[in-house]
């Protein structure tokens, strides 16, 4: 079936006399008749629900709709896109473990990779996403256990060439674990292009209306564990489950099986199925609403591209990006919604630009369907000064501009709007 398709019907199909709508299933615990029933899902040997902390239906159904837009075998919902990243690495690398991850990833995941899991003993490599895969190989270590990076960088913008990833990813016998946040399974499928796993903070486009924070992983059950010993915790006995073999067990549904029998139980930072509900109304439309970001955002960006105010724009759908031609590889109907550009008269200038915007607001959000900006150097990195912003790879004049689905016409009326009222004091 089409994407389309698979946002407004995939997993969930209601039986005679039943709810049309996904039910929001608001409940801790479920029933079961005798305690041998119940002992059997505790061994895994039925497949049930008994704990929300675990497994909700209503998050089952939300996770399978994306899991089948992704084309994955499996998916969990997480109660953020931080817990998301944490729990696809923490499933299969821990203390002892390595990462290779892109340099150029979102703030938040930097430092999870960077600064906390270090913490659990696992290390990690950053690179840079162009550069030649012989120099991205030179990071492998013989403890490395996955790659990761993102389909686009945010607030960079910088596209990743999936297919290189993956193979090189694939040569050290680990997997590749892609989050596709701001391409969503409507303008990229990195299972396609080879990646293992991925993950999404539904906080942005699939929930779509800036009301709920999420995330979920998704397995494509594509990868083999059973290739190298790198992956104990999926190919030998989990004694927590009576010496259970994840991969024996499960074959595919492995990976997804493990994160939520070891990681929810012990971790618990499942999405509440409140919010899961709230995400399902986003997915529902997610086929509508990602077009219309993406027309608003070229035509803004080919606004920018020629107003003399603007000293440069990175947007990868515009002709003579540096990163058009992997746009147009991985991403042919269109990127995102989500540009940086700069304005010549700096700091100063931008800060009154960003003031006198009327429809697009400041915001630390982003990929929703209300157009917003941000200045990280007046905002998230305001503590730095304009060499650090650099060597922090962040244009001092850099402003993060997320374009909703209003009218692209209005949207430029307000910028040319702010840009007078700049210039004038
Ligand atoms: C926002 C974001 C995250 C973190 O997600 P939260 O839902 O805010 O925890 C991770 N990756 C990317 C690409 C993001 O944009």
């Amino acid at each position: 079936m089409k994407l389309s398709t698979l946002c407004v019907q995939a997993g969930y199909t209601p039986g005679k006399g039943e709810s049309r709508q996904m039910p929001l299933i608001q409940s801790t615990t479920f029933r079961y008749e005798t305690s041998e029933q119940m002992a059997r899902l505790f061994d895994l040997e039925d497949e049930g629900y008994f704990y929300t902390r675990l497994q909700n239906p209503t998050n089952d159904h939300v996770a399978a709709r994306i899991a089948a837009l992704e084309g994955g075998v499996g998916g969990v919902l997480t109660s953020s896109g931080q817990a998301a990243n944490f729990y696809a690495c923490f499933n299969i690398c821990e203390a002892g473990g390595h990462i290779v991850a892109a340099k150029s990833i979102y703030g938040g995941t930097f430092n999870l990779l960077g600064t906390t899991l270090p913490k659990l003993g696992i290390e990690v490599t950053f690179v840079d996403q162009n550069a030649s895969e012989e120099e991205i190989a030179k990071a492998f270590r013989p403890n490395t256990k996955l790659v990761f990076g993102e389909t686009i960088s945010n607030p960079g913008v910088m596209v990743l060439d999936i297919e290189k990833f993956a193979r090189i990813a694939h040569t050290h016998g680990v997997p590749l674990i892609v989050d596709n946040t701001f391409a969503t399974p409507i303008n990229c499928r990195p299972f396609e292009w080879g990646a293992d796993i991925v993950t999404h903070s539904t906080t942005k486009y699939m929930d779509g209306h800036g009301t709920t924070v999420g995330g979920v992983v998704v397995d494509s059950g594509n990868f083999d564990w059973e290739q190298n010993d790198k992956f104990p915790g999926l190919t030998t006995p989990d004694p927590s489950y009576h010496g259970l073999t994840y991969t024996r067990k499960f074959g595919k549904m492995a990976y997804t099986t493990k994160l939520v029998s070891q990681l929810m139980r012990d971790l618990g930072s499942i999405q509440a199925p409140q919010n899961a509900f709230y995400l399902n109304l986003g997915l529902q439309t997610l086929h509508l609403r990602m077009p219309q970001h993406c027309k608003n955002a070229l035509k803004i960006a080919q606004y920018l591209h020629d107003n003399p105010y603007v000293a440069w724009v990175s947007y990868p759908d515009l002709e003579d990006d540096p990163q058009h031609a992997l746009q147009q590889k991985y991403l042919p109907d269109g990127s995102c919604g989500v540009m940086a550009f700069g304005l010549k008269g700096g700091r100063d200038f931008s800060i009154r630009f960003m003031d006198n915007l009327k429809l697009i607001f400041i915001a630390t959000h982003v990929a929703d369907c209300h157009s917003c900006v941000l200045h990280p150097a007046s905002h998230t990195h305001r503590q730095l000064t304009d060499e650090q912003l650099l060597s922090a790879g962040i244009a001092p004049d850099l402003i993060r501009l997320s374009v909703g689905i209003e009218d692209a016409d209005d949207l430029i009326a307000d910028i040319a709007q702010a840009i007078e009222a700049a210039e004038r004091h």
